[in-house]
Order: structure tokens, then C-alpha cells, then sequence
């Protein structure tokens, strides 16, 4: 119910000085209100402070002036027909020209008196006077708008531009809605709050923000480190805390939860089913995993841990919990093969405990895919395993009690809410992942859930060796691959294989397979890929399993799951072409068992640098990470350095969490996560590579406000509860609250 108009639902359009054609184009910088229009904070600042008299100036040098034009006049050149503007200006000390070449428009910007600012590289006149000139220097039109009063220089903040729409003309448009609508901002973080966190109102950081101080730091506000960008980035990451934070509050309220008991029989069986001890990370898990689902409330619970952690084993005894109070359990991966892998290796132990476990997947045969949907319906099959094919809507379960998804990241929230649905009570829900997840992204992503960190291997676990190689030096690579085929070990060749050019590589893959066969011989070369029928991919993995297949050629299918220990080398094709977390699920395929694995990785990136400058890097990320996701793609150089910097940084790290930091600071969130996912919650100030201690401060503050107010009742916190609901509830599917 809206009674009156505000900031969030007046459209952009109605600005003075907007209209409807710009703000067409103001839509495509993701502004279509005033609201937006305040939070698009400038990317960058240009740091125009330290003025020069003209007196001073000599040539070559860069330089910032002030002063008046003192004439401005513009005139075609007779030969190519260029109009060029040629302006002087004058300051206390001197005389300086300038020319602009076809910017006609700027004779009568440069009106005579007009105070400007003026930014370039100085070179000698050639008409001899005045002595110097600068060539289309950077201009300001020093007009007395917003905080620019004073003498001396400015920063000047620079607006991610949009085609039609320059940062010039952006900054404009800011000060006529600064002008307009600056009255009407709402401040909605209670004062309390605010105070103890030393940040500044909304009010207060806005005109900060889009017109600093002379006094201002650049460098912080080129960092976004200043108060009045952490009072933004705080608001950000506190409304999605409190809705998280709620949302996590009505599921263990709201609906009873079921309180599994702990079949001891049954666990003493599978203690002895099992060919190891657990470690002591698992044990861990495990104890936290059983006492949630002891509890009368619902799990909902992720469990963490790297690439061969040792995972599986995990969902296991969760599922017996389960089984073991007489409900059913569904465990759902997000391929076909990593299903299979799945439910080849838990049958065994199923078997052995008497439970029965089917796989349910695409391509069934008709009679076979009914008796198993039948017997879930009846609660005749206790553990189902399969892809999101569980989600299909003739799935019925008779009891179902717990929910686990393998690989979570790559299912939306929306699909973890689906599965979840398909019992009339909340079943237990933990979801899994081996892709190493920020710790602020888990926050995010994952706030509504609690965290279970496997943080240690199974014994013997040794680091893989990873190695670089240029195309030219593919020779060495495959030396290295023979050596270990020769004592025995097997490897796997992988290519990448993506979407707009899915065909070609794959030919190029097979191609491959066959040189490798002739390179290799004797030894066997296999081939695995994606449209390969489940059949024949059974019967490969089976060949590699029982080493009837040394090197197995494969497209990224064996990204996840595939678990052979002889296998000792990996060598990835076109490295440039994955992602930091792909690669380390490859390299996790490797090194399993008791010899050194080896990653070995081609690429066509020329050479790379072990250590690559951060500095280049924070430019890159402020071209593609800082902008907004769905409007740009940074430029092709910008994509090689960064793919060089990619590999530099996973050559460097064996520790998948400290990949995953680097990857959130090289590709920012939206890469990280997935474009679409990351949609769901993009920020506009806040950045999960930076505000780690604002966003453990958010949640911490956002927990302690529901403690007191789990409803957002109180007075002070209504302006809070509003925005939450208007940005978040539809998103998060909170529903209407009190
Ligand atoms: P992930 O966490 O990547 O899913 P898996 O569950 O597939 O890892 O386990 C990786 C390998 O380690 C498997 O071969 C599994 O049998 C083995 N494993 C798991 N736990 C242990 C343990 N405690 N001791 C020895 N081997 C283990
Ligand atoms: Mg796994």
C-alpha cells in the first residue's frame, strides 16, 4: 500500500531535465527511478585538486588550471572542413589557448566569463601567443552546483557511461535530482544503530559520494573505502541479513520440524560396512548434521569441503538417520554422471544395511521409472538418488524426511524450495558443495542457512604438483604424462567444452583422442564426453576404473565425480578457457589415492608471470567486475590478462578456499556465483571481495535486532521492515510478515 509518492516509485523520468529519451537510456545503467538514480554511485574519481597557475606551467607537463574564458571562437579549417574551437582563459598569473577539434557545440559552452577548470598536457603554441596551449583538455564548468563552491581544484567523480549517456552528462543529471528530490531522502537505519557504527546518514553520504570535498581522500573514495561508501555498502548487506536472518527465523518457527532418532543397530552396521575410519573433520560434521536432525525444527544446513573431502559419506550416515526413523531420503546431484557416481558407490552400503536405494534419471525406460515413482509413492524405496529430474512434478513422496543437494551452487534458491515442498511437513534439508565458497558469498548466498566446514583429507592426501605450459611446449607436458603412464598410473586429457561452440570442440576433442592414440600406443586411449549415450559412459568409466583405459580423453564431464585413484595426471587443454573453480574440481580428480598427482595445463596465453601485478588487476576489475554485470563485457585484452592471472593464481594455490577468495577479487561476485544467481541479490555500493568486516557486522547486528524484534514491530525499526519487504520478500519468498 503506497500513499504517497517516494523516492523508490517516482520514475527517472520525471526528473527535471530527464524525459522520456534519456531515461531510456538511464534504464540501461539500471536506473528507472530516483531512488536508483542516488545509489549509482560514481565507479571512479578523478583527482583534479592540485591547480597550477598558468604562470607556472611549462610545456609537456600535465596539468590542472582555473580560470575565466576570456574568448572562445570557432572556425571550419578551409582544407578538411574540421571545426575547431579555439578558447582562451586567463587566471591570476597568465594567458592560456586551448583548442577543441569538432565539438562545434563549445563555442557557446566556453560563454565569455565563465569559471572553468581545465585538465591536460601543456605543449608550446605554435602562433607563439599566447606562449601555451592545451589540445582538448578535460573541462569543467565551474557553475557552483552542488558541493564545487570555492577556490581551487575539484575530484571529480566519473559515472560508468552508457552510449548517449557521457559521465559528464550523468553528473548533471545527479545535481538537478540533487536539486529536486535531496529533501525528500529517507533516513532508515535506526540512530542508534547508526551512532555506534560512526556512519554517516544517507543524507549526509550522498552528496559526498556524487560531488566531494576538496578535502575528500581520492584515494579512499577511489578504493569505495570512505564512511559515506560503507554507510551505503552497510545498508546493503544489513537489509539482505535481517531478510536472510528472517527467513532462517520462520522456517525453524513456522512449520514442525521432524525429530529424527538415531538408530544405533543400524550405525554400528555401517561402521562396519565401511573401508575406512572417519576423519575426524567428518566425525565432526557428522555430530553437528545429527544434532539438527534430533531437533524437533527443520535442518537447513550446508556442508562445505574441498574436492575429495570426503563428502559423500557424510550425506550417508545422514541418510541412514533418516532411514533409520522410518522416513525416506532424497539425494539430488546436478548431472547425470555424478548422480550415477553417486549411487553406484552408496549401493553397496545401502545393501549392506538393508535399506533399499534406486537412481532415477532422464531416459528411463518407461515400465522402470514407474515402479520407481511407485514405490516412492508407497514408501516401498527408502533412498531415491538423481538429477533435478526429482523436482518433475510426478514425483510423489510417501515420507519424505530429508533432503540432500550435492553441488548447490549450480541449483537456484527457487529449486532448493521446490524439492523441499514435496512433503506436507519440512524435511531436513543439507545442502553440499566442493566448490569453495567465499566466506562473504556464503554469508550471501547462503545466509538463511548454517555452515558445516570439512576443513581436512582423508589420510595420505598429498598437494598435486601443477605446472604451466605455453602450446609450444606441449611436448614437455606430454613427457611428463608418459613418465607417469610408464610406471603404471593412467591420466586423464581433458578439453573444454562450451557452449556457442560446443561442436567444434568436441570434433576438435575427438580429433585430439586420435592424435594421442598414435602418440601413446600401446597405451589405450578412451574417450568420454556428454552426448555419449549413459550406457556407453558407464562402460568407458568402468574400462578406466578396471585400467583397461590409461589416459582417458574427456570433456569437462569428469568435472565432478569421477574418483580413480591410479589416476595421477591431469592435463587440461585451453586452461584459459575454464574458471578458477572448474580447474580445481579437475585438479581434485587427481592425487586420490597413495602416488603424487600432477596437474599439468596448456594454454595460448603467451607467458605468464608467477606473481602479476596487483595493480593491473584492481584496473581490470574495475572495468569488468565494478560495472554492472548484464551491460558490459570487458575487453578482450582486459579477458587475457585476467585469464593469465587466473592461472598464475591457481599454479600458486592448492588450497581451493584461498582460490576462491582470489577468484572473488579477480572476477568479482556475479562470475563467482553464476550471473543468474547473483542477480538475485547484486549490490550496488557493497562488494563481497572488499566489506568482509562490514558484512560479518551486518549479520552479527542483523541476528541481535531479531533477537529483540523478531517481527520488526518496534517503531524504529518500521522504516527498515518496509524497504526490506519492497526489495527482498518477493525474492527470498518471505511472504507477507505481521
Ligand atoms: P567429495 O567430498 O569430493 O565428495 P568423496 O566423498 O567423493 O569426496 O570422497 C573422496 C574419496 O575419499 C572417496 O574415494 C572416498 O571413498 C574417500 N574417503 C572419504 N572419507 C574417507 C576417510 N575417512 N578415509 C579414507 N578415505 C576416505
Ligand atoms: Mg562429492
Amino acid at each position: 500500500m503506497v500513499s504517497q509518492p517516494s523516492l523508490w516509485n517516482t520514475p527517472i523520468q520525471y526528473a527535471k531535465g530527464v524525459g522520456p529519451q534519456r531515461a531510456r537510456l538511464l534504464a540501461k545503467l539500471g536506473i528507472s527511478t530516483v531512488e536508483d538514480a542516488f545509489w549509482f554511485v560514481p565507479w571512479r574519481y578523478d583527482d583534479r585538486l592540485e591547480v597550477l597557475p598558468i604562470r607556472n606551467l611549462l610545456a609537456g607537463m600535465k596539468a590542472t588550471i582555473r580560470g575565466r574564458v576570456e574568448r572562445c571562437q570557432a572556425n571550419t579549417t578551409s582544407r578538411r572542413r574540421l571545426v575547431v574551437v579555439t578558447m582562451t582563459v586567463r587566471d591570476e598569473t597568465g594567458v592560456m589557448e586551448c583548442v577543441f577539434f569538432n565539438q562545434p557545440y563549445l563555442e557557446s559552452t566556453f560563454a565569455v566569463g565563465v569559471p572553468v577548470l581545465l585538465t591536460g598536457t601543456v605543449s608550446p603554441n605554435p602562433k607563439g601567443f599566447p606562449s601555451l596551449l592545451m589540445k582538448g583538455p578535460e573541462y569543467e564548468i565551474l557553475d557552483g552546483a552542488g558541493s564545487f563552491d570555492g577556490a581551487g581544484g575539484r575530484i571529480i567523480p566519473i559515472y560508468h557511461e552508457t552510449h548517449g549517456l557521457s559521465s559528464k552528462q550523468l553528473r548533471r543529471i545527479m545535481h538537478t535530482i540533487f536539486d529536486q528530490y535531496a529533501q525528500q531522502l529517507q533516513e532508515i537505519l535506526p540512530s542508534n544503530l547508526r551512532k555506534r557504527l560512526r556512519l554517516p546518514t544517507l543524507a549526509e553520504a550522498l552528496p559526498v559520494l556524487h560531488g566531494p570535498h576538496q578535502h575528500q581522500s581520492v584515494s579512499l573514495l577511489n578504493q569505495h573505502a570512505t564512511p559515506e561508501h560503507q554507510r551505503l555498502a552497510f545498508e546493503e548487506l544489513f537489509l539482505l541479513q535481517l531478510a536472510l536472518a528472517m527467513k532462517r527465523h520462520r522456517q525453524v518457527t513456522a512449520a514442525p520440524g521432524i525429530s529424527f532418532v538415531r538408530n544405533h543397530a543400524l550405525f554400528e552396521q555401517l561402521r562396519t560396512a565401511l573401508p575406512f575410519l572417519l576423519t575426524s573433520a567428518q566425525e565432526r560434521v557428522i555430530a553437528e548434521i545429527f544434532q539438527d536432525m534430533g531437533e524437533p525444527t527443520c535442518m537447513n544446513r550446508l556442508l562445505q569441503g574441498d574436492v575429495g573431502c570426503g563428502k559423500t559419506v557424510v550425506a550417508l550416515h545422514a541418510m541412514v538417520m533418516a532411514c533409520g526413523s522410518g522416513y525416506q531420503a532424497a539425494l539430488m546431484a546436478p548431472t547425470e554422471v555424478l548422480s550415477e557416481q553417486h549411487y553406484w558407490s552408496l549401493k553397496p552400503l545401502f545393501d549392506a544395511l538393508n535399506i533399499s536405494c534406486a537412481l532415477l534419471k532422464g531416459g528411463q525406460a518407461g515400465g522402470e521409472r514407474a515402479a520407481i515413482l511407485e514405490n516412492l509413492q508407497s514408501g516401498d524405496l527408502q533412498v531415491v538418488v538423481g538429477t533435478h529430474a526429482l523436482l518433475q512434478p510426478d514425483v510423489y513422496f510417501s515420507k519424505l524426511g530429508l533432503v540432500i543437494v550435492d553441488e548447490q551452487h549450480k541449483f537456484g534458491v527457487l529449486q532448493r524450495a521446490i524439492l523441499r515442498e514435496k512433503a506436507p511437513w519440512q524435511p531436513d534439508v543439507l545442502v553440499m558443495t566442493a566448490t569453495p565458497i567465499p566466506r562473504t558469498l556464503a554469508m550471501t548466498w547462503y545466509g538463511d542457512l548454517e555452515v558445516s566446514v570439512i576443513d581436512e583429507f582423508p589420510p595420505g592426501k598429498k598437494p598435486i604438483q601443477t605446472k604451466l605450459f605455453e602450446e609450444k611446449q606441449r611436448n614437455r607436458a606430454h613427457q611428463l604424462l608418459r613418465k607417469e603412464l610408464e610406471t603404471g598410473r593412467q591420466a586423464y586429457v581433458v578439453y573444454p567444452l562450451v557452449e556457442p561452440s560446443e561442436k567444434i570442440d568436441l570434433q576438435a576433442a575427438m580429433e585430439a583422442a586420435e592424435r594421442l592414440q598414435e602418440q601413446f600406443a600401446p597405451f589405450r586411449v578412451g574417450v568420454l564426453h556428454g552426448r555419449l549415450p549413459s550406457r556407453e559412459k558407464q562402460a568407458v568409466m568402468a574400462q578406466f576404473k578396471n585400467k583397461q583405459i590409461d589416459i582417458l580423453v574427456a570433456t569437462t564431464v569428469v568435472e565432478v565425480g569421477l574418483d580413480v585413484h591410479n589416476a595421477t595426471v591431469m592435463l587440461i587443454e585451453h586452461a584459459e578457457r575454464f574458471g578458477l573453480a572448474q580447474l580445481h574440481q579437475l585438479r581434485g580428480r587427481v592425487g586420490r589415492g597413495q602416488h603424487q598427482g600432477h596437474c599439468l595445463l596448456v594454454h595460448s596465453l603467451g607467458r605468464i608471470p608467477s606473481s602479476p601485478q596487483q595493480r593491473v588487476l584492481n584496473f581490470e576489475r574495475s572495468l569488468g567486475g565494478r560495472q554492472r554485470i548484464d551491460q558490459v563485457s570487458p575487453s578482450a585484452t582486459a579477458t587475457r590478462s585476467t585469464a593469465k592471472r587466473r592461472l598464475a593464481v591457481f599454479a600458486q594455490f592448492d588450497d581451493g578456499f584461498a582460490l576462491a577468495e582470489e577468484d572473488l577479487k579477480i572476477r568479482g561476485p556475479g562470475q563467482v556465483l553464476g550471473v543468474q544467481q547473483w542477480g538475485e541479490i547484486a549490490f550496488h555500493v557493497a562488494d563481497l571481495a572488499r566489506d568482509v568486516d562490514l558484512l560479518s557486522k551486518a549479520r552479527q547486528i542483523a541476528r541481535e535486532l531479531l533477537q529483540r524484534d523478531p517481527d520488526l514491530l518496534f517503531p524504529e525499526h518500521q522504516a527498515v521492515k518496509e524497504t526490506l519487504l519492497r526489495k527482498w520478500s518477493e525474492k527470498l519468498a518471505l511472504g507477507s510478515i505481521g
